[in-house]
């Protein structure tokens, strides 16, 4: 299978290099404005192949990405610290108005899967572009919330003292600051967190622990970018991971984001890109559920929409603009 990625920076590189370990695809196309850097990011990974998975990896112009299932579209420019994702949009938004065009005249046919933030806004933008070029079918979602539901995981598991996978915790929302973290469902071996106890376990997570664990989450990224500029490994790790559910039609359920369905309860934010769980499969989103929340949760959910909708509502306005 066929998987091209539209910018071979940190992000669009550690995609490819997880997804050659993972051994998901067997053909990955980079392409970059950089095209230097493309072709060397490719060799690079070439010579991680013979110690992963048979795969061809090399750069290329988008009339190479003819035939691929998916398309991974991370070009753009980077958070810089203390910038909100929101303030990176109208830089990435130019970007994306140059990329689309050409990646749907050679690869209609592609899922595509967007990762430059402000994620949300940047796969509405994707959507909206498609439909005015008269894609209207194209296939089109974001990474949403997948990192950091990881990284809910993540700090859970660690407290607790058992392995992530099989704590089951969701963020929803904008991949912002706005996320909402669903504590109310989150269980453990199918156990509600509350009830839960373990004699085996170094720890636990009570009430008390939950305003520092969303910190920890909202804030990972700004941290990490305040240590070493950028990241890249855990964003890479997710973009193999959902390419991977594609690729292999895997229906899994993932906090990807994709324009919400008209949902019982959900009206408000109707048509917004947000992430909530999402069945996904081969051609992408398939079915998104209406989650369980209590009211503030709830509350919560209906504000991070409100974020995202002024954010796209400026992008459209510009769009047209242009
Ligand atoms: P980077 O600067 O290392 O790479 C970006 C690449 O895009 C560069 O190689 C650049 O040459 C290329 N590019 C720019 N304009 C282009 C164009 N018109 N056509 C083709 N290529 C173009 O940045 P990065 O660290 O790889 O981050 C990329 C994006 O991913 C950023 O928007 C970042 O915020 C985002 N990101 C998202 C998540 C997430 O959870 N969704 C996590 C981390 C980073």
């Amino acid at each position: 299978m066929k998987v091209g990625i539209i910018g071979s920076g940190f992000v669009g590189a550690t995609a490819a290099y997880a997804i050659v370990m993972r051994g998901v695809a067997r053909e990955i196309v980079l392409v970059d404005l950089d095209t230097r850097r493309a072709q060397a990011e490719a060799d690079d990974i070439m010579h991680a192949v013979p110690f992963a998975h048979p795969a061809e990896v090399r750069a290329g112009g988008y009339a190479e990405l003819r035939g691929s299932k998916l398309v991974v579209l991370t070009a753009g420019v980077n958070q810089k610290p203390g910038e909100s994702r929101l303030e990176l949009l109208e830089r990435n938004a130019a970007i994306f108005r140059t990329i689309v065009p050409e990646l749907l005249e050679h690869a209609p046919e592609a899922v595509m899967l967007v990762a430059t933030n402000p994620v949300d806004a940047m796969t509405h933008l994707v959507l909206g572009l498609a439909r005015a070029l008269g894609h209207p079918e194209a296939r089109i979602l974001g990474s949403g919330t997948t990192l950091d539901t990881a990284r809910f995981r993540s700090i859970l598991g660690r407290r607790i003292g058992i392995d992530a996978q099989h704590i089951h915790a969701y963020v929803l929302g904008e991949h912002g600051d706005s996320e909402v973290f669903n504590w109310s469902q989150v269980s453990v071996s199918g156990i509600p967190l509350a009830a839960f106890s373990c004699d085996a376990c170094p720890g636990s997570v009570g009430a008390e622990d939950r305003a520092g664990i969303e910190r920890s989450v909202r804030g990972a990224a700004n941290q990490i970018i305040e240590g070493k500029h950028a990241t890249y490994y855990g964003i890479g790790s997710a973009l193999a991971r959902i390419a991977e559910v594609i690729l292999q039609d895997q229906r899994a359920v993932l906090t990807v984001c994709g324009p919400l369905p008209r949902l019982p309860g959900f009206e408000d934010i109707e048509g917004l890109t947000l992430s909530l769980p999402n069945l996904v499969g081969g051609s992408g989103i398939m079915s998104t559920f209406a989650p369980s929340l209590d009211a503030g949760e709830r509350a919560a959910l209906l504000s991070s929409g409100a974020v995202i909708r002024t954010a796209v509502e400026g992008l459209l306005e510009g769009q047209i603009a242009r």
